[in-house]
């Protein structure tokens, strides 16, 4: 006695598990294989999902702390630039008071001098 493929309606003898001609599952034992494989198949594609939208969200969650690095970065570049520009500026603003205070002094004291001397 011969039984025909469900898949591929091809002859079959009547003890076998799988399809000689295209491999599909005849018996319900190796049906019932081909669930659990077929199940154990869709366990791992979800795992594998998961781990995948993990991965996503990590790689997500670094580039934000890259960038956050990265502003952080140029922030404390621009304090740095900043610092620098208001030294320059306090070092001209100070110099030209301090050269002029001077000469003024400096005058001073000589016409305070001409002045001793000449009394
Ligand atoms: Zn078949």
């Amino acid at each position: 006695m011969s039984m025909a493929c469900p898949q591929c309606k091809k002859e079959n003898p009547n003890n076998i598990n799988y399809c000689w001609h295209c491999g599909r599952a005849l018996s319900l034992y190796a049906r019932n294989k081909n669930l659990e494989k077929s199940k154990k198949l869709e366990e791992a594609n979800e795992k594998n999902l998961t781990l995948q939208k993990k991965l996503l969200e990590f790689q997500k969650n670094k580039n934000g702390i890259t960038e956050l690095q990265e502003t952080i970065k140029s922030l404390s570049n621009e304090l740095k630039t900043n610092k620098e520009h208001r030294d320059n500026i306090n070092n001209e603003e100070l110099t030209m008071p301090l050269i002029i205070l001077s000469v003024i002094l400096v005058v001073i004291i000589i016409f305070v001098i001409i002045n001793f001397s000449m009394s």
